[in-house]
């Protein structure tokens, strides 16, 4: 549960004075023993170990514990803190105390408010749940995510579920999900070693985002209320030198980050690495992993926490995927492991042979379950606004496929080849000297990364790549562990199986299983590049889905596969799944509409505005010119003319493309069901947009700087 304090970043005598104050705000392990009765401590590790319910009583204890701990700590108030499926984060604040009328102070924080909270439900997404069964929807603490502290408020983690159940937000279904690969994990674990009790999950995310001035960005409306540019020229010298990429970061930048460290460190959140990204004014900041659920608060809190101190520097954080045309988006790479709790990494090959056939094991059946649900696992990432990533021109591609190198792809054609049934002892001794004995050197030396792959196995974890830089990791680690979950306990049954039915030995049925699985999922490896048209069409013949927009890539979700899939795991029924798709939908297509609206407000109140004005002046410039000189001047303003004249062209394009994307707009409005108005919205809709860019963005370079009322592209990105 805890974090870490001992992997500290680079050593360095900063990072060191800081790493004292990590977690300072955290209510952890230490602050827990220090504040709680011996009950009431033991009851929360037993809670956040295995999930048993903390009676009442001793919730009261905890309470009491954690409050005067917070109130040492200068806090006055408590909330609950959700995920629910807008995609942030929300709380609501109440006081510790309430003062009576005659000045005494009543409790108001006790083991029932640290349990569960009724938050004003209503104006949350919840795809119709609330509104079948019943009004109401609560929170309700999850002890496996530690309070903490930010500003003055008490912040208690926690699950948003529907008054009959049904989860209304991301952190339940992960919850769920990460119980249920523990259930399978363990269970396949314990072939190689009885001592493994557990089995958690590890999330290390690497947030990407852009940093702009905030002066700047408010002059841009587009910027403001969707996050990303939708009009603008592109800057003289943008990425092409590739300047940027592990280049010095900008004063204001370091200024900044340095800031959200310190702040990083009193959450308990471990932050490493910071570095600049491809893209001017773009970065990267990754912590240490941890374990999943931890990692999704850490990563939520985060972006959170980036927005408020960003303000502080006068900077806005740009988390969308694609905030600037023409220039690289940002993702958030998942890297993702399992790991038990005797302390192995379940990916990682060991230094024998036994270990090397658990980390195969635990490799091959990842393969396994990502081929099977790949399309599934592309609908995890699929949003608006990552659609501008994943199917448009840039990386990673919408075909979901794994890279394992080529070392490995050697030692899978080896095993593809053993023998069905009983090994012989000499195929059995091979097997051991130079297949699986032989992983950790090859591992080695395998560093060929292919930067193209959406999936990756990087020596110790596999890294899903596709993950959008504003999506909730919960996301995409709900249906990988769920997968996962699955897919083991599948390949247990099989094992057990053989075991039984055929009398073999362990090893021997857990070959003959994994041959059988290498054979069955080798259309989803693949080495080579990525982003290639001749990929597209070798993906299409091996039949991998290519969802190029979000529309279509979450039709998956209630496919009865899936449906099978996320009930019988115990993650999502029926209901939940078809709120959450809807859900998905209408956020789609609100974006869409947001995005057109401020479109049309762009283009009439400030592009056609500013070329009047522009064509005013060269009007009057003619006129005047043809005054002093006199008209039989032939020459005289016929550049002026010339420009008059591009000038009408693109701005006659420009209303007509935007007149017809609002009348769309309008029509795609009008429709009744959620899928339909969300294909609307993305094939009647979204094409104008880039239109209507092209015509503006002409008239950008041929209008007079002075009388251009937005801020230009070499402006917002060019921090110092
Ligand atoms: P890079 O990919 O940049 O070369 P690393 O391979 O060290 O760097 O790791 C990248 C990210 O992977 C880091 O954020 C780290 O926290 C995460 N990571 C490393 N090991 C694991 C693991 N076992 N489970 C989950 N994430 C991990
Ligand atoms: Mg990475």
């Amino acid at each position: 549960m805890a974090s870490d304090p001992a992997q500290p970043a680079e050593m360095t005598l900063e990072t060191a004075l800081r790493s004292e104050r990590f977690g300072q705000s955290v209510f952890n392990e230490d602050r827990m023993r220090r504040y709680l009765t011996g009950l009431a401590f033991n009851s929360v590790k037993e809670a956040s170990y295995s999930g048993t319910k903390i009676d009442r009583k001793i919730a009261d204890q905890v309470a009491e514990g954690m409050k005067a701990w917070a109130m040492t700590m200068g806090a006055t108030h408590y909330t609950h803190w959700f995920q629910p499926l807008t995609g942030s984060t929300a709380e609501k604040h109440d006081a510790f105390f309430d003062l009576l009328p005659d000045g005494r102070a009543i409790e108001k924080f006790g083991g029932s408010q640290l349990v569960q909270q009724e938050p004003d439900a209503s104006s949350f997404p919840s795809g119709g749940i609330r509104n079948t069964f019943e009004a109401r929807g609560y929170t309700a603490w999850d002890p496996t995510s530690p309070a903490f502290i930010y500003g003055k408020t008490l912040c208690i983690p926690t699950v948003f579920v529907s008054y009959t159940g049904e989860a209304l937000d991301n952190k339940a279904p992960l919850l769920r999900a990460l119980n249920a690969v523990d259930v399978a994990a363990t269970a396949v674990a314990r072939y190689f070693d009885k001592n493994v009790n557990k089995v958690i999950a590890t999330l290390g995310w690497e947030q990407e985002y852009f940093l702009v001035d905030k002066a700047l960005a408010q002059t841009r409306p587009d910027l403001i209320l969707a996050g990303r540019t939708l009009l603008g020229q592109a800057a003289a010298k943008g990425q092409q030198l590739d300047d940027h990429y592990f280049g010095v970061i900008p004063r204001r930048a370091f200024q900044f980050m340095k800031d959200l460290e310190q702040e990083c460190m009193l959450l308990g959140i471990p932050v490493k690495t910071r570095h600049n990204e491809v893209a001017p004014n773009q970065f990267e900041l990754a912590p240490v992993f941890e374990e999943a659920n931890l990692a999704v608060d850490h990563n939520q809190l985060l972006m959170d926490v980036m927005d408020k101190v960003g303000g502080r520097h006068d900077l806005m954080v740009l988390f969308h995927e694609k905030p600037f045309s023409g220039i690289n988006g940002s993702g958030k790479h998942n890297n993702w492991s399992l790991s038990t709790d005797t302390g192995t990494n379940l990916l990682s090959p060991g230094s024998t042979p036994m270990k090397n056939l658990q980390f195969l094991t635990f490799f091959i059946t990842t393969l396994m379950a990502v081929n099977r649900y790949e399309e599934l696992l592309r609908s995890s990432i699929a949003s608006a606004s990552n659609d501008h990533r994943l199917g448009a021109n840039e990386a990673p591609p919408a075909i979901f496929s794994i890279f394992i190198g080529t070392q490995l792809t050697g030692v899978l054609d080896e095993l593809e080849g053993v023998s069905k049934g009983r090994l012989s002892p000499e195929e059995k001794t091979e097997l051991k000297l130079n297949v699986v004995g032989k992983i950790p050197e090859i591992l080695m030396d395998n560093t060929d990364r292919n930067r193209t792959s959406p999936f990756a196995f990087t020596g110790n974890k596999f890294e899903m790549r596709g993950v959008g830089s504003k999506t909730n990791c919960a996301k995409p680690m709900t249906v990988l562990n769920t997968i996962m979950a699955r897919q083991l306990e599948e390949f247990k049954t099989e094992v057990d199986t053989l075991i039984e039915k055929k009398k073999l030995r362990k090893d021997e049925a857990i070959f003959n299983v994994l041959r059988e699985y290498i054979k069955a999922s080798k259309r989803i490896r693949f080495d080579g590049d990525g982003y290639s048209a001749a990929w597209k069409k070798e993906a299409a013949k091996r039949k991998l889905s290519n969802n190029t927009n979000t529309p279509q890539a979450l039709e998956i979700l209630t496919a009865p596969d899936t449906l099978e899939l996320f009930s019988s795991m115990g993650v999502l029924t029926e209901t939940e799944i078809r709120a959450r798709q809807e859900v998905e939908l209408e956020t789609y297509s609100l974006n869409v509409q947001i995005e057109g609206r401020v479109i049309g407000e762009l283009v009439y109140s400030y592009v056609i505005p500013a070329v009047v004005e522009y064509q005013n002046q060269l009007l009057q410039n003619v006129s005047g010119l043809k005054e002093v000189f006199g008209v039989a001047h032939k020459k005289m303003g016929a550049a002026q003319l010339g420009i008059l004249q591009t000038l009408s062209t693109h701005l006659q394009a420009l209303q007509t493309q935007t007149d017809a994307m609002i009348e769309a707009r309008k029509q795609a409005n009008a429709i009744a069901g959620a899928s339909q108005k969300a294909r609307a919205y993305c094939e009647t809709v979204l094409p104008y947009f880039e239109e209507i860019r092209y015509h503006s963005d002409r008239l950008e370079r041929l209008v007079g700087d002075t009388y251009w009322p937005l801020a230009k592209y070499r402006e917002l990105l060019s921090l110092k």
